[in-house]
């Protein structure tokens, strides 16, 4: 008899999705009154995973309880899909979920979960994508007692965040939230989009897909409808912006791999001291580095 290490999947005895039917219908519940109250942050059970909180167990969940046999996933981590944490969660997700086909292409992908970002692809109405959160109540900077920000979520009271940024403004002149930007969703209730940086916050408006956001540890779900208006806290004269990526004479810059200037950018210090520029969503920079090779052949 041959050795066999592989773990077997019919002796490991998981039901599809590793989470057992009750919970996932749980979490779905949570995610339809999520969707019914846009931005309203819906408690949940949220179960114990075979990793630490604050690894993505919120997002986790979310897909685990979403995922079918038919379903193409991808996982990505600050933009790429090859970091440790996109890596054992879409290692999990296919370990846990037979028939599931993973992908690193945004495009192909009907249920994408990230942390951090959003793919740089405009998402279409038949995608979903899942936000990993660690932190879910935007209030929670202005307000310790999580009583009295339900009531102000409730009553839509945000004077004390907008005092927060107006702050900002007299000591800095400008708002320095550079990611986790407070943004009202559906004209009520106010949410933290999760760490993306403030590039991605336009992309939640009128999104067509649906975007969900989970918080394992905080065990809240909550949700921005497909086709729901999203805008960031700011000032009549003080209007939100994104990323302003242009060098000291004022261009735009470019990405050193593929050449894009319409890209979130990361930025590395190089082996000489010297600063440069990346594609931080890994896939769109690869499949531009390809369209060019095939450009030039
Ligand atoms: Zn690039």
């Amino acid at each position: 008899m041959t050795p066999h290490y592989e773990l077997p999947r019919d002796e490991a005895d998981y039901s599809f999705g590793f989470l057992d039917e009750y919970a996932k219908k749980e979490v779905r519940r949570a995610i339809l009154k999520a969707v019914a109250i846009p931005g309203y942050q819906t408690p949940y059970a949220s179960r114990e995973m075979p990793m630490g909180r604050g690894f993505g167990t919120g997002g986790l969940q979310l897909t685990l309880a979403l995922v079918g046999p038919d379903d193409t996933l991808k996982v990505i981590d600050q933009g790429s899909d090859d970091s440790v944490n996109a890596v054992n969660l879409r290692e999990f997700v296919q370990l846990t979920c037979p028939g599931v086909t993973l992908t690193e292409r945004t495009e192909e992908a009907t249920l994408i979960q990230s942390r951090h970002r959003i793919p740089e692809k405009p998402l279409r109405a038949d995608q979903l994508l899942v936000l990993q959160v660690p932190y879910p109540d935007p209030l929670v900077v202005v307000e310790p007692s999580e009583t009295k920000r339900k009531i102000m979520h409730g009553e839509a009271d945000y004077a004390r965040l907008l005092v927060k940024l107006y702050e900002d403004i007299v000591k800095f002149d400008e708002i320095t939230i550079s990611h986790r930007y407070p943004t009202r969703i559906n004209g009520h209730y106010v949410i933290d989009p999760s760490p993306i940086p403030r590039w991605d916050v336009p992309r939640l408006h009128q999104s067509p897909a649906l975007i969900l956001l989970g918080a394992g540890r905080e065990k809240k779900i909550y949700a921005v409808p497909p086709y729901t208006d999203a805008m960031p806290l700011a000032f009549e004269d003080q209007p939100f912006r994104v990323e302003d990526f242009r060098d000291a004479a004022g261009n735009r810059r470019a990405c050193t791999r593929c050449g894009a200037t319409d890209s979130f950018l990361d930025e590395f210090i190089d082996q000489s001291g010297g600063k440069v520029y990346q594609c931080s969503d890994s896939a769109y920079c690869a499949e531009r580095l390809v369209e060019r090779a095939e450009a030039a052949a």
